[in-house]
């Protein structure tokens, strides 16, 4: 399918929101992914991007929200490309989806940069579900430059009591009182401690998803309370 690209806004110094207006309305799950295609250089480039719209229904825009990586092959690229310009895009896909059972327990969703687009639609999606039960973000990024929808976050936080956002930077130094600092894992271990059953979902690159997975385990969690979309696997 082709996409135009309908608008490109800065999120933070390394990320950019483009939204893409398709030809047809599409589904998609909250949680899920499209590929993006693209010949550079003479060569076809196929890349995953998690659907980063606040809210997941039928539609014909789609917000991707994006890293450059500047050795990278693909965002390069997209962060040359203008409004106005067309991407091939696939249909939404991907697994990483809320299960039926998150819908009755504290969930939690954890993630570090982009990781958190997919939870902008899967958050608004448990705060849907007519429960009572408490939903955590468990947000990390280095510097406050690099926080993504943030104001949004503190917006849902103010008018959702059942909704905590935890925002966490492992370089910079926080800003007011409602930051935290260091990595995210001491910070949703926390909060996880103090659930009987919970349902965690982590979002993000190798690094910080691998040692996730090992504190979860340690932390005696089973493989049906957890599940991941790492980036980069
Ligand atoms: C299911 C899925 C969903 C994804 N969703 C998103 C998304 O919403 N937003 C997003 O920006 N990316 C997302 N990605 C990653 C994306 O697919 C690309 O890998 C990324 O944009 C880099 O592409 P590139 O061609 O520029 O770099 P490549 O040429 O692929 O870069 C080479 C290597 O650099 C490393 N790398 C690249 N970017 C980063 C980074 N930001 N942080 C740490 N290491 C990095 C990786 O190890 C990668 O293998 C997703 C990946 C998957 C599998």
């Amino acid at each position: 399918m082709i996409a135009r690209i309908s608008s490109i806004r800065s999120l933070s110094t390394r990320v950019k929101a483009f939204e893409l207006q398709l030809p047809e309305a599409v589904s998609f799950e909250a949680g899920q992914f499209v590929i993006l295609k693209a010949e550079i250089r003479g060569e076809v480039i196929e890349r995953s991007y998690s659907i980063a719209n606040a809210v997941a229904a039928t539609t014909n825009t789609l917000e991707l929200c994006i890293a450059l990586n500047p050795s990278g092959k693909m965002t390069p690229f997209l962060f040359e490309v203008e409004q106005g310009e067309v991407l091939e895009i696939s249909l939404p896909q991907g697994g990483f989806v809320l299960r039926q059972d998150s819908r009755t327990l504290p969930t939690v969703f954890v993630c570090t940069g982009t990781g958190v687009a997919p939870f902008r639609s899967m958050i608004a999606q448990r705060l849907a579900d007519g429960d009572t039960e408490p939903i955590y973000l468990v947000m990390g990024n280095r510097f406050v430059d690099d926080m993504l929808y943030h104001a949004d976050w503190m917006s849902l936080a103010e008018t959702n009591p059942r909704f905590q956002y935890v925002n966490t930077l492992s370089k910079g130094a926080p800003m007011g009182n409602s930051m935290k600092q260091g990595y995210v894992h001491e910070h949703y271990a926390e909060i996880i401690s103090n659930h009987r059953d919970v349902h965690v979902y982590v979002c993000g690159w190798e690094v910080m998803c691998k040692e996730a997975r090992q504190r979860l385990k340690e932390m005696g969690l089973t493989r049906r309370q957890y599940f991941f979309e790492q980036y980069d696997g």
